[in-house]
């Protein structure tokens, strides 16, 4: 691998060109598009060469559960997206989220979390975490007072997501950042919902980000990817030896495509956010619906919140129909809109949490979160946005 000097940013490009150009390392054949290195392991030149570089006195690659060519490439561009000090990819966004938490905690350790988050995070604060001797508490986290509320001695990690699933309910990471500090704990947060494009954890005083690149940094439904980013010191201390011994690494081939897909993360994620305003808008104005919930529009309860650390609105709108049948029939009627679980996809999907994402939840617990029988989530997809609106509209009339 050479590094021809274009290939160093001189200047701090914008995000647009850093989507494009961040991280390209290119080999001596000077191949245009991002090598894909489908290799395990390197060849080393001597024996000499060998001992030098798994001693790290001499740069190169060892082995691909350590790094690799191509997901150098994709962790370096995700890097300077995210104005990171230091990015890891992994195999998947549960992956990410495992490694960022168990790199850093241990028995004895308290963990608070705001109290919505996808399912599989909760299955890890809640079920896995306490079997090593990590406890957790989990709050509304949209109350600030809460989080301070619950913070201990032992808290070492708080937790959140938001935008949230399905709910779209905001939580002000600033706030919640300045008290893990004060407290002596770090702030972990998982960005999924808000993308890179429209929300910098990190800026608002995060200490750890996480992605599932499943979603809209691969964006067209094709692999499963997860990136963990934080700055050196964290990299060094707590992930790499974490990484590098349990194995949760990246494919080079699923590297290579989230590679091209982060070229237009911009373009995409930007399209949908506008198409899915104009679908809010639209569903709000209409009788059959009761609720529409998204963070671009002036009703959202939240929107001081969100004008202050995003800046943009959401692909995703929440929205309610009377009940689980009228939530049905819609989702039945639809043409071009599919049923599915992913979001951030170039196809629109809808999804009805009660019975599919949220259905491991105790009713009562569903209540609380405020996931309604009636409730459907939409991930707003590349479609034209009038025959998503008519889409829409043809199926709302046989509810
Ligand atoms: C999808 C998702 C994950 C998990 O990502 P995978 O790539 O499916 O493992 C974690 N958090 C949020 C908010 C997600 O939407």
């Amino acid at each position: 691998m050479t590094r021809s000097s274009s290939d160093r940013p001189r200047r701090d490009w914008r995000p647009a060109t850093q989507l494009v150009h961040g991280g390209t390392a290119r080999s001596e054949l000077g191949e245009m598009a991002e090598a894909m290195f489908l290799t395990q392991g390197f060849v080393y030149e001597t024996a000499e060469a060998a001992e030098a570089r798994f001693k790290g006195e001499a740069p190169g690659f060892i082995y691909s559960r350590f790094s690799n060519p191509t997901v150098a490439m994709f962790e370096e561009r995700m890097r300077l997206l995210e104005g990171a000090g230091a990015a890891r990819a992994t195999a998947s966004g549960m992956a990410a989220v495992l490694a960022a938490l168990m790199c850093q905690l241990a028995a004895g350790d308290h963990v608070v979390a705001h109290r919505a988050m996808f399912s599989s995070c909760d299955y890890i604060v809640t079920e896995l975490l306490p079997r090593f001797g990590v406890t957790s508490t989990l709050v509304d986290g949209t109350r600030i007072e809460n989080w301070q509320a619950a913070m201990t001695p032992q808290t070492k990690v708080l937790f959140l997501e938001t935008p949230t699933n399905p709910t779209l309910e905001i939580v002000d990471i600033a706030a919640v950042a300045e008290i893990a500090h004060a407290g002596g704990a770090r702030l972990v947060v998982d960005n999924v919902f808000a993308t890179p494009i429209f929300q910098k954890p990190l800026a608002l005083g995060a200490d750890v980000v996480i992605y599932s690149a499943t979603k809209h940094i691969d964006g067209q439904g094709r692999c499963l990817g997860g990136v963990v980013l934080s700055d050196e010191a964290f990299v060094a201390d707590h992930l790499h030896n974490f990484l590098r011994q349990t194995g949760p690494a990246m494919s080079p081939f699923n590297a290579w495509v989230l590679l091209k897909g982060l070229e237009t993360l911009e373009l995409r994620v930007e399209r949908q956010a506008r198409t899915a305003a104009r679908i809010a808008d639209r569903l709000a104005g209409h009788g059959k619906v009761s609720r529409v919930i998204y963070p671009g529009r002036a009703d959202h309860p939240q929107a001081g919140i969100i004008a202050r650390q995003m800046s943009g609105g959401s692909t995703l709108v929440t929205f309610e129909v009377a009940d689980k049948a009228a939530a049905f029939r819609l989702s039945n009627a639809l043409e071009i809109i599919k049923i599915s679980n992913n979001l951030g996809d170039a196809k629109s999907i809808l999804a009805h949490p009660a019975t599919t994402t949220h259905q491991r939840l105790k009713p009562e617990l569903r209540a609380e979160f405020g996931i309604t029988e009636g409730m459907l989530r939409l991930s707003v997809g590349l479609e034209d946005a009038d025959d998503l609106v008519e889409d829409l509209e043809i199926a709302l009339e046989v509810v």
